[in-house]
């Protein structure tokens, strides 16, 4: 059942990542992303304090979207959201003027992101390929959540992305990324759902 704003009536869990659809994302692809963060923090877990939960809300497409920076409007929709880590996902292009094209994602200090479908499914030709790209730029749309900086190890999922087809170089989070992420996640379940934490040391969003 749907509320005022659009959301479900699916609570976040008190310590989680909170996967917000906008519009229609299909259940597949729901699937493959909330499988594929489910993988990473399977993979932390004996490290981390606090197993991150996961779970998933649904939202109307904002209204009154740009022709570009489209990324702010949905940003700024998830700020009420609760959830230690939000996570948005669109099917809406996220076009940069400067760069001349359209961006995968991005991530905001306070523990946001928002990942785009857009691009892959302009430039991914088979359907498991496609969810084997979009479950990996869902982990580095966490890291860029988490504030983590592309990483310079090509073979790492935190690496920086030109095309939708370099993901398929990536075949691992490196420890060095490893981490940063047990860091940024040990420290954004301690924090409090509502409010921004401050990261030492950063500023600013990152695609
Ligand atoms: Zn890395």
């Amino acid at each position: 059942m749907a509320d005022a704003d659009g959301c479900s009536d699916i609570r976040p869990e008190k310590n989680g990542i909170t996967l917000v659809f906008f519009g229609r994302i299909e259940p597949e692809l729901e699937d493959a992303l909330a499988n594929s963060l489910e993988e990473l923090v399977g993979s932390l877990r004996e490290s981390l304090p606090v197993r991150p939960g996961i779970s998933r809300r649904y939202m109307a497409v904002p209204e009154n979207i740009p022709p570009h920076n489209q990324e702010r409007v949905f940003l700024s929709s998830l700020e009420p959201v609760g959830g230690n880590l939000v996570l948005g996902v669109t099917n809406t292009g996220f076009y940069d003027p400067y760069l001349g094209r359209h961006l995968f994602s991005y991530g905001r200090v306070g523990g946001s992101g928002v990942l785009s479908t857009y691009r892959f499914r302009k430039e991914t030709d088979t359907r498991r390929q496609f969810l084997d790209r979009m479950g990996k730029q869902m982990v580095k749309t966490l890291a860029l959540a988490c504030t983590l900086d592309s990483c310079p190890d090509t073979g790492c999922i935190v690496s920086y992305h030109r095309w939708a087809r370099d993901l398929d170089k990536n075949r691992y989070v490196c420890p060095s990324c490893r981490n940063g992420l047990l860091w940024s996640l040990a420290f954004f379940m301690e924090s409090t759902a509502g409010n921004t934490p401050v990261v030492p040391g950063r500023n600013g969003e990152w695609l």
